[in-house]
C-alpha cells in the first residue's frame, strides 16, 4: 500500500520510535512543531477514526497517556496539546489515522486548540442544537 505511515510500520522507512506495542507505533515527527512533537498511529491502516473499532481507539488513548508520562519524564514540558487533523478540511495531510502530541513550554508562542479556527460570527447555538432532534 502507497501509504507512508505503512511504510514506517513495514519499516520500510526509518523512524525515530518513541513507543511499540502489537498495535500502536509512536515515532518523532520529521517536521516537528515543537521539542518532542509525536505522532501515535494504529498500526492497522484505517484513514480516519471511523474506519476502526473501540478496541483500537481504546489502545491508541492508552498508547497515548504512556507516551505522555515519558515525554513528561525526559522533556518536561509545562503542558501538552494533543489531537489530530481529520480529513481535507481538518488539515490532514497524511491519510492514516495519527494523533499528534505537542509538549508545550510557556511562551513557545503556540496557540491553544481554540486558536486552529475561529467562526464564531452569527452562530446560533440553539438553532444548530435542533437539528440534534
Ligand atoms: P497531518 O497533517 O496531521 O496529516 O500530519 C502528518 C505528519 O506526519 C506531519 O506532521 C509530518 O511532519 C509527519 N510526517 C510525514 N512523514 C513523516 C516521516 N517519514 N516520519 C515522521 N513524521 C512524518
Ligand atoms: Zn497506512
Amino acid at each position: 500500500m502507497d501509504c507512508i505511515f505503512c511504510k514506517i510500520v513495514d519499516k520500510e522507512i526509518p523512524n525515530y520510535t518513541l513507543y511499540e506495542d502489537e498495535t500502536i507505533l509512536a515515532f518523532l515527527d520529521i517536521f516537528p512543531h515543537a521539542v518532542g512533537h509525536t505522532v501515535v498511529i494504529p498500526k492497522k491502516h484505517g484513514e480516519t477514526i471511523f474506519d476502526y473499532d473501540e478496541v483500537m481507539i481504546a489502545e491508541l488513548h492508552r498508547a497515548i497517556k504512556k507516551i505522555m508520562e515519558r515525554l513528561q519524564t525526559v522533556l518536561q514540558p509545562e503542558g501538552f496539546t494533543v489531537g489530530w487533523n481529520h480529513g481535507d478540511a481538518g488539515g490532514q495531510a497524511v491519510p492514516h489515522w495519527h494523533v499528534h502530541i505537542f509538549p508545550r513550554w510557556n511562551g513557545d508562542g503556540g496557540g491553544s486548540m481554540h486558536s486552529v479556527v475561529k467562526k464564531n460570527d452569527g452562530i446560533n447555538v440553539a438553532e444548530i442544537y435542533k437539528r440534534f432532534g
